[in-house]
């Protein structure tokens, strides 16, 4: 295993092979298997441009000769921030069979963040979109180039340039009979081997690095499609970012890659875009959170497509509350599923066919025979069923620890190697039902902001003497972020001129703080700790006073 990745123990690795949720196999393969089974059969669609099975193994073996004719070699580590397209997902099978592991960003996070997992990942390279007129993503990544001389290569799904490689040059390259005899003579990677680093939704700092193995994923892949219905009839409509966990594979497109579906690729979510494309493509599945569900349920698209295609309707990040999920079914008239996931492994659905209170209130249950789960107290001591706790789980895709994170993984898995989620949870017939979180965390709409890693960005202000940052509640996004300040004496501070300050630090816009209160003091514990949750309790009755 790559140095700094905490393995299964061995026992826990012979049992997961022995009842065949490691299959053994890698993701590349996994895609080459589907292939061979259907390789006429579309399995991609991106507006107007169609792949089959047989052309997309194809390409990414084209594109993998080409990368691995650059100088990438395994395991190498890259930063992969492509948007939704073809591109994402041919490239994404290129790194896969060549062994070079993608640390998965998201097209919003900007130099500051990216910068600091090129030092932490050691990475050699940097995959970005196409510029566009609204953001150029091409200058972005030649300016953390110039910043961060671990950078080799700038790849990018639009035209070459100077000192910018170009997906379609490389793949071009990458056909020739040179490039594809060393790429014959390279084997596959090994499928305990870690395939790809996703981002954690951490409380502490900058997120931290989650190290998923080719065997735990093609797991997640193939469990969260069973659980979902996924088969060779599915058609799945990508609408978030892809390189998330959730729709990269939970079951997203590699859950509906490996049952033989087709996955419809876009990223305009606006209702109108959303339900042609399902009326279009005859979508069956479709992957929300909780912002799109509210704006979708709000539109007066309803009536204009048809979506009767439409099987079942999931939503994860964070909790739907069961009103609207009752909703989703009467409007979509399809049936509902929670999925309640983590990048760093247990993910649980509320399976098919289920009554309607485990449907509308549960958060599901693991998707994998093989998962463990616990609810703990604050000691680490395991809570009778019914009680409430902070749920623990260890399992054969759940991982064991972060990369390179000593400390962290002190804090985060119990000595027995479970993983403690720092969510609050009920276990009630092996169904979780939440009940709030341990973290300081804001959850807006599924997209994870750390507290401490904002508040370290406020406290840069020269005017700021104190930060505290915490949820608020808020009707679309459930929570966003509120920042209390105490400012250095005679000092006066905007919302406006603190958010223009953040975003010279190249921060993704969703932690912008999107209120701004001032104090003279902070409410203290008897042991001196600021009380988040205090602070939490009276913005939210101040905004149900502004609002009546
Ligand atoms: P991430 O690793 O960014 O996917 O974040 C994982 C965390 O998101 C979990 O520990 C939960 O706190 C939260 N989460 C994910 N899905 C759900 C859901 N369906 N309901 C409630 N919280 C969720």
């Amino acid at each position: 295993m790559l140095p700094g990745c905490v393995p299964w123990p061995e026992e826990f690795a012979r049992r997961y092979r022995a009842r065949g949720y490691w299959q053994g196999i890698s993701l590349f393969e996994m895609l080459r298997q589907a292939a061979a089974r259907t390789p006429g059969k579309t399995a991609l669609v991106d507006g107007d441009r169609r792949l089959t099975y047989a052309e997309l193994v194809r390409n990414a073996e084209d594109l993998a000769a080409g990368l691995y004719e650059l100088g990438l070699r395994p395991p190498d580590r890259v930063i992969f921030q492509l948007g939704n397209s073809l591109e994402l997902a041919a490239t994404f099978f290129a790194l896969m069979r060549i062994g070079v592991i993608p640390v998965m960003a998201l097209p919003a996070h900007r130099g500051g963040e990216i910068g600091h997992w090129v030092e932490h990942a050691g990475a050699v390279a940097h995959f970005v979109a196409a510029a566009t007129p609204k953001f150029d993503c091409v200058a972005m990544a030649r300016s953390v180039a110039v910043a961060h001389p671990l950078i080799r290569y700038v790849v990018t799904a639009g035209p070459e340039a100077e000192g910018v490689e170009a997906l379609a040059a490389l793949c071009s390259r990458g056909r020739q009979a040179g490039a594809q005899a060393a790429l014959a003579a390279l084997p596959d990677p090994a499928a305990d081997g870690v395939a790809l680093m996703l981002l954690s939704g951490g409380t502490t700092g900058m997120p931290k690095l989650i190290p998923r193995t080719h065997n735990d994923y093609v797991h997640v892949a193939t469990r969260t499609g069973i659980v979902t219905g996924f088969g060779p009839d599915t058609v799945f409509l990508a609408v978030l970012p892809m390189a998330h966990n959730y729709t990269l594979c939970c079951p997203g497109m590699l859950g509906t890659l490996v049952h033989g579906g087709t996955v419809i690729i876009s990223s305009d979510t606006t209702a109108e875009q959303v339900f042609s494309a399902i009326a279009r493509e005859r979508v069956t599945a479709i992957g929300a959170t909780v912002p799109l569900v509210a704006r979708w349920l709000d539109s007066d698209q309803f009536g204009r497509h048809d979506l009767c295609s439409l099987r079942v309707f999931i939503n994860g990040g964070a909790k739907l509350p069961p009103e609207l999920r009752r909703r989703v079914e009467e409007r979509f008239q399809c049936e509902y599923q929670e999925n309640f996931g983590t990048g760093e492994g247990l993910v649980c659905i509320t399976p098919l066919g289920q009554p309607e209170p485990v449907r509308f209130l549960s958060s599901g249950r693991p998707i994998s025979e093989g998962d463990e789960i616990k609810v703990i107290d604050e000691r680490g001591n395991e809570l009778a069923e019914g009680q409430i706790g902070e749920l623990a789980a260890r399992g054969p895709y759940t991982i064991r620890g972060y990369y390179s994170a000593d400390a962290a993984n002190r804090d985060a898995f119990t000595d027995d190697g479970f993983y403690r989620t720092g969510d609050v949870v009920r276990v009630v017939d092996g169904f979780i039902y939440l009940e709030g979180r341990r973290k300081d965390l804001i959850n807006r709409g599924g997209e994870k902001i750390s507290c401490e890693e904002v508040e370290d960005y406020i406290l840069a202000h020269p005017k700021v003497m104190s930060v505290c940052v915490v949820a608020m509640p808020d009707a679309v996004f459930g929570e966003k972020a509120c920042a209390f300040a105490i400012l250095r004496e005679g000092c006066e501070l905007t919302l406006e001129e603190l958010v223009a300050f953040l975003q010279q630090r190249e921060i993704a816009r969703f932690k912008l703080p999107e209120r701004l209160e001032i104090v003279d003091e902070f409410p203290i514990s008897a042991a001196g700790k600021v009380l988040r949750r205090e602070l939490r309790e009276r913005i939210a009755m101040q905004l149900q006073s502004e609002r009546s």
